[in-house]
């Protein structure tokens, strides 16, 4: 059993199927999808984001356009710009790239996007939706997970999973989604945060253990269940003066020391990284074939 999750390789498998599946329905007369990016300010970072996200849009066979916005923008600037976006016919779904300057209000922001346009599943009409198990766009980390888990063929009903990290964008979203009465699902969730006390301890009973706590090589081998499956959400630059480029890309789990216990586990990179970005296209092809808000 191949113990590597390849998240390169279920990406692009996943790319193609939504390629696929894009000109399909364009074929029979469908609209073709439409994702439209919000960028504020010239933060480096998020305009790489921003681009790669438009690349893989030309790629599937989507429209893609970005809005670029001064980090002088004042909030009702910005909120008559979403309005726009959220009554413009030819825009199925559209993101506003995070984070934005301290002036302006993430969370109004957020909740000005139209939910039947929200591709990132921010809004909490989505998050809400996703709890009752309804239909929803998935926030797209979690989303990547959970199709990482599905086409791995990784069984979950009944599974002690542990989370480590209750953010809004990882982990409290995957804890909901790997609670649900679902396939992946079923599992029995434990979330921990900073807080958790015998972290150690809780975490060497875990089946599946997703590490998001945003600390490089934090998860060692006391961790570990042996035969556990964990993946590994974290990302950090890690200075190293041997390497070409002066860093190494790791994870939160110290990968060399975990690897030999479990039984499958997500690198970094490789792993979870390459699954978001399909996340957010398969939400703007589900937008654009009005799949989710079907009512
Ligand atoms: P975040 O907002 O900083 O949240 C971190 C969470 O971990 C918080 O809930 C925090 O608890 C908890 N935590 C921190 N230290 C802990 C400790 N020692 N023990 C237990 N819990 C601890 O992070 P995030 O945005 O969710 O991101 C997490 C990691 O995933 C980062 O490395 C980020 O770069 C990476 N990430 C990767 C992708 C991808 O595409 N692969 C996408 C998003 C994020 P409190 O709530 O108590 O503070």
């Amino acid at each position: 059993m191949e113990k590597l999750i390849d998240g390169k390789l279920i990406s692009k498998a996943l790319i193609e199927e939504i390629s696929r599946e894009t000109k399909e329905f364009v074929a029979k007369g469908g609209k073709k999808p439409h994702l439209a990016a919000i960028l504020v300010g010239n933060d480096g970072a998020s305009e790489t984001y921003v681009n790669s996200k438009i690349k893989m849009c030309l790629e599937v066979g989507f429209d893609s356009s970005v809005i670029r916005c001064t980090s002088t923008i004042t909030e009702e600037q910005l909120l008559k710009k979403i309005e726009k976006l959220n009554t413009n016919p030819d825009i199925d779904g559209f993101i506003v790239q995070l984070p934005l300057p301290r002036h302006v209000s993430e969370l109004k922001v957020i909740e000005a996007i139209n939910p039947q346009k929200d591709v990132d599943g921010f809004h909490p009409a989505n998050i809400g939706r996703m709890a009752l198990n309804l239909p929803s766009y998935l926030p797209a980390t979690p989303f990547g997970i959970y199709q990482m888990l599905e086409k791995s063929g990784i069984e979950t009903e009944g599974k002690n999973c542990v989370v480590i990290g209750r953010s809004h964008i990882v982990g409290s979203p995957i804890s909901i989604l790997l609670a649900r009465n679902s396939n992946p699902g079923n599992c029995t969730v434990t979330l921990c945060h900073s807080k958790t006390q015998n972290l150690k301890e809780i975490c060497s009973r875990a089946d599946i253990l997703i590490a998001a706590l945003g600390k490089p090589e934090f998860i060692t081998k006391e961790y570990i269940k042996k035969g556990a499956i964990v993946i590994d959400v974290g990302i950090h630059r890690v200075q190293d003066s041997s390497s070409p480029k002066g860093y190494l890309i790791k994870g939160d789990v110290k990968f060399d020391e975990v690897e030999p216990l479990v039984s499958k586990i997500s690198p970094v990179p490789g792993g979870v990284g390459p699954m978001t970005i399909v996340a957010l296209l398969k939400n703007t092809l589900l937008a654009a074939q009005k799949k989710v808000y079907a009512y």
